[in-house]
């Protein structure tokens, strides 16, 4: 069955597992980000959804 989770704007907090870098990331991205320190690939983007590949910390919900 397909999920069906509406897409809202969602920061999340991480922190880079290669440098301790903490950055906030937008947590629906159409690109890939990069840790702005070392340049590790934090997240991808999956299909719409952003996957993750580092610790995170925290996540924000903001309504924008
Ligand atoms: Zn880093």
């Amino acid at each position: 069955m397909s999920s069906n989770q509406k897409t809202r704007s969602r920061f999340l907090k991480v922190k880079c597992n290669d440098c301790g870098n903490e950055q906030v990331i937008f947590g629906c991205a159409s690109s890939p980000i990069k840790c702005i320190v070392c340049e590790k690939m934090l997240a991808v983007p999956t299909g719409g959804k952003t996957q993750v590949k580092t610790e995170i910390l925290e996540v924000l919900d903001k309504n924008i």
